[in-house]
């Protein structure tokens, strides 16, 4: 899984080569890609593939099973070698936006926010809790220092029964998902911030990100907190 992934190893590769090595209408796996695949919140990346004198659009990309499929506007045969291009700008402020959900979340901890139920690149959501709008202004401050202390980013492996995601529903259900032959899960540090297992694509340091354009408090249903955010 680790190896074929190339948006693990380096989330900042635009293009790379591959070999199709399964095809059908309308999708190809390959061998290896730098596409990341929708999952946990990030969206789908896009871009083409190119093969002898043809450009294929890339529109989904979509893990099913171990497989990484690429949903493309044409066909490729099997054994094809192709170079593979992501729309990088697409990709990048899904970068940046997914950074600051893990640096959001691990701001909201501080002021004993509750447990998070939900987010995305753009929405935070909170069982009831008794959120107020000072903790959200006093986030948006911590979040905005963080972006000037400019914090490198860290990632490492860790070994899957040395985690304790007890008490945490999310994180619990999280794991749950990752199939069991998975034993080492990658962990991601925003030091003295935040730190998750994911398996998405994050930025060098915080400085990347770039501040907060808004970040609101806003009541959900059921009595939820919600919370969007813009860089
Ligand atoms: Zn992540």
């Amino acid at each position: 899984m680790y190896d074929e992934c190339l948006f693990l190893s380096n989330s900042y590769l635009k293009e790379f080569n591959a070999t199709v090595e399964r095809s059908g209408p309308r999708f190809v796996v390959l061998d290896r890609t730098a596409f990341y695949p929708e999952s946990g919140g990030q969206p789908s990346d896009t871009g083409i593939l190119l093969h002898k004198q043809e450009t294929v659009r890339v529109f989904k990309v979509l893990r099913r099973g171990s497989d990484i499929f690429h949903y493309i506007e044409g066909d490729l045969p099997v054994g094809a070698f192709v170079r593979g291009v992501v729309d990088w700008d697409v990709r990048f402020l899904n970068m940046r936006r997914h950074s600051a959900e893990h640096l959001l979340s691990g701001l909201f901890k501080r002021v004993l926010a509750g447990p998070k139920v939900y987010s995305d690149l753009q929405r935070l959501e909170y069982k009831p809790s008794d959120l107020t709008v000072e903790d959200v202004n006093k986030v948006a401050k911590w979040f905005n220092e963080a972006i000037i202390a400019d914090v490198p980013v860290r990632i490492y492996y860790a070994n899957r029964d040395e985690l304790n995601v007890t008490g945490d529903e999310r994180r619990e259900e999280f794991l749950a998902k990752i199939p069991r032959d998975v034993q080492r899960l990658r962990m991601v540090e925003f030091p003295g911030y935040d730190l998750n297992f994911c398996f998405g694509t994050h930025v060098r340091s915080t400085g990347e990100i770039g501040r907060l354009v808004s970040l609101n408090l806003k009541e959900g249903k059921r009595r939820r907190k919600i919370v969007n955010f813009d860089l």
